[in-house]
């Protein structure tokens, strides 16, 4: 390697050599939504009239699973898996259980695997988390965003507040333990009383975990023209940052753990997914749009679901993107993702993983960024600092590099 880095076994991704069980989380992509949120910039798709698409989507999802199975070359075990969307409720109980067999049967699963569905109030009832639970969920991630109902409506989401009490209640009433509810704040119009209401309501619920989000305008999105246009208003930078401190005293306060920049967790449900990705652990995706990691390569496969479905049923290459990540990349995006963890990104085990002592490879960034306030740098331990928890991305962008500049 150029940059004179390498990544050992330790951090998983030894090219090309079979590891006895590696761990690798799956994640699903169901791209399918009644509606389309007025921010949303993921790669989900409404229709009118469905057809057969999701049944067939569904079907090209499951031999896609078997047949990674077979190429991958690797005993593969796992540890979470997650579906995402897009809206995994949109489909029957039956549909989701159809593809956690097929994961089941293509890859060896641990018995206590973590198994998420995020759900959305409209389209999640009781009797569908019941068969979900029996299928083996054992985990609901909730897309609440707001229990006021004109924020939602602004929103353009499908759900009420009503709908969103009514989802956590049938999951708690079918035996769902572990929930986690996803709010946002900085939306139009909204005021700190609002977002105060709607976080006391979420945790008078007594979620094991919870997500908070900042809206963001993205690329494409009706938010984004309206407020190119001028014609939304949102709250301004000091407001939305007092709405985040709010939000994290309180949630301090009544004893969830502050895991991530904006993930909330009682002790001892942090999201296991999720941190694969934090640390930059590999995983598998299945589904229109998804992206994998694994093996020191990242690769994105056909997003449109019908060019997926047909190009599966005909066993075509669906990879639209791949890439070989340098192992300066690799670990610059491992600080990115990692120092997002509150708790503090070990540099140790990241020097073991990468075979270079990374307090020295990155010695200017880590001085000015402890200059700035924004980490704490103690026994090989960096941590964001209050101000720096403000202005995570930022602090995250110092770690990119140019592979020009020389390792230690
Ligand atoms: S429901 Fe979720 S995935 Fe679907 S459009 Fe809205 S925000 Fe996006």
């Amino acid at each position: 390697m150029g940059s004179g880095i390498r990544q050992t076994e330790e951090g998983m991704c030894s090219y090309g050599k079979s590891i006895a069980m590696r761990p690798t989380s799956i994640y699903v992509h169901i791209p399918f939504c009644e509606r389309h949120c007025a921010y949303c910039d993921f790669n989900v798709y409404t229709m009118k009239k469905w057809g057969d698409l999701p049944e067939r989507t569904v079907d090209a999802i499951c031999s896609e699973i078997r047949r990674a199975a077979t190429t991958l070359q690797h005993d593969i075990v796992v540890p979470t898996i997650f579906f995402g969307g897009g809206t995994p409720t949109f489909l029957r109980a039956d549909a989701l259980a159809q593809i956690v067999q097929t994961v089941r049967d293509s890859f060896t699963v641990e018995n206590e695997a973590e198994i998420t569905a995020e759900a959305n109030p409209a389209t999640s009832d009781a009797a569908k988390f019941e068969q979900m639970r029996v299928d083996g969920f054992n985990r609901l991630s909730i897309g609440v965003q707001s229990f006021n109902d004109s924020l939602l409506r602004s929103l353009d989401r499908t759900h009420s507040s009503h709908e969103a009490l009514a989802a956590l209640r049938a999951a708690r009433s079918v035996g769902f333990s572990n929930v986690s509810l996803d709010l946002m704040f900085r939306l139009p119009g909204q005021l700190m009383e609002d977002w105060l209401q709607s976080l006391e309501t979420a945790v008078s619920l007594k979620p094991e975990h919870i997500s908070l989000y900042g809206l963001t305008l993205e690329p494409g999105t009706r938010f984004e023209r309206l407020y190119a246009g001028g014609r939304l208003q949102l709250p301004d930078e000091e407001l939305e940052a007092a709405m985040y401190e709010g939000a994290i005293a309180l949630l301090k306060q009544l004893g969830y753990h502050h895991y991530e920049v904006s993930n909330f967790a009682r002790p001892g449900f942090e999201s296991r997914h999720n941190r694969v990705y934090w640390d930059n652990g590999e995983y598998l995706g299945f589904g229109p749009g998804a992206v994998s990691y694994f093996a020191g390569r990242r690769w994105k496969v056909e997003r449109v679901p019908l060019r997926y479905v047909e190009k599966a049923a005909c066993g075509a290459d669906m990879v639209v993107e791949d890439e070989t990540l340098p192992s300066h990349q690799a670990l610059a995006e491992s600080l990115m993702v990692g120092i997002r963890q509150l708790d503090g990104l070990n540099l140790g085990r990241l020097s073991a993983r990468y075979a270079i002592n990374v307090e020295n490879y990155y010695i200017d960034e880590l001085k000015q960024l402890q200059q700035d306030g924004l980490i704490t740098l103690n026994s090989g331990v960096v941590k964001l600092t209050h101000r720096g928890l403000l202005v995570a991305d930022t602090v995250a962008s110092a770690f990119i590099r140019l592979p020009s500049i020389g390792a230690v």
